[in-house]
């Protein structure tokens, strides 16, 4: 008989609350003959936590390479192992990749345990669109290499979402705001789950200020959020409204559509449409 293959458990930690690790993960931390873990010191703390005793093994982007065929080797055995990282979800902007790769190559059954991952946390309380989005992880660190990242998404529609050490968080917000312009929508995310857990939003240029001179902005971890760049439609729009509000404040609905289609060029029906939006919000009670 052919020996039934162990399972890969790629597992979600706690971005800063403890409480956030799933029932289900610590029954796989628990369960599982191995663990193999970005650090191991930083996973033992966890383990010790939660009073567990299971083996762990470093596995880092150093040694990655080389320990991923030997894992994938003792998975064939039948051994079952899990996949954590220091914090969140492993494989974003973690390690992890080569195992994964090389476990599925040779057919192993690959599981996640889901749960805490700090883009998602933090683009869920962003308050920009979260329909479209990518996530950009880290920067480069050299500046060149940063402003030709950044050039090249300057037209992204998207909502960009990036991870960042914090003491370059000055430095990449300044960075942003030369290459998408200083008016541009953005939000911090900081210290997701801890104890000083806080948002920040404001224009590239405002959050640039306040990581330059704000002594907290340089303290512990944050994720960048930036507003996608206006698309001609949603400028477009942008503009009618604004000519839209100054009628408004003269005119009826209907001759301010019709005044405002003369001027834009766009469709009556969809500024009237438009107006009664601007109007009823303006005024909720009609
Ligand atoms: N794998 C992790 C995840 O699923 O979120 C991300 C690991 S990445 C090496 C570390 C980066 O994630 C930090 O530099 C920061 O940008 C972000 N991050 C991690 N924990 C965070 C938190 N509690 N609050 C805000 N950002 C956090």
């Amino acid at each position: 008989m052919t020996q039934q293959a162990g399972v890969l458990y790629v597992v979600a930690t706690p971005i800063g609350n403890l409480d956030d690790l799933s029932p289900r993960a610590r029954r796989v931390l628990a369960e599982v003959d191995l663990i193999a873990a970005e650090d191991t010191r930083h996973t033992a703390r966890l383990l010790n936590h939660f009073g567990m005793r299971t083996p762990l093994l470093s596995l880092h982007d150093y040694n990655e390479a080389e320990r991923a065929p030997r894992l994938v080797e003792r998975l064939q055995t039948g051994q079952s192992v899990a996949l954590v990282a220091d914090a969140g979800t492993p494989l974003i902007s973690d390690p992890g990749y080569d195992l994964v790769r090389a476990a599925r190559a040779a057919g192993i059954n690959v599981s996640p345990i889901p749960g805490p991952c700090a883009l998602i946390a933090a683009l869920s309380v962003s308050g920009l669109p979260t329909d479209r989005f990518v996530f950009e992880g880290f920067l480069p660190q050299k500046t060149a290499a940063r402003h030709t990242r950044l050039g090249q998404q300057v037209r992204e529609t998207r909502t960009l979402v990036y991870y960042e050490a914090v003491h370059r968080l000055a430095e990449s917000l300044d960075d942003m705001a030369q290459v998408f312009g200083g008016a541009r929508p953005a939000v911090i995310a900081r210290e997701l789950t801890k104890l000083h857990e806080s948002m920040r939003a404001g224009t590239l240029a405002s959050l640039a200020e306040w990581a330059r001179t704000d002594s907290h902005a340089a303290k512990g971890e944050a994720v960048v959020l930036v507003s996608g760049a206006a698309t001609a439609s949603n400028t477009a729009d942008a503009d009618s409204d604004a000519v839209l509000a100054v009628l408004l404040e003269e005119l009826p609905l209907k001759q301010a559509a019709a005044l405002a289609a003369k001027l834009t060029g766009q469709k009556r029906n969809m500024l009237y449409q438009r107006a009664l939006k601007i109007s009823k919000t303006k005024n909720p009670s009609r």
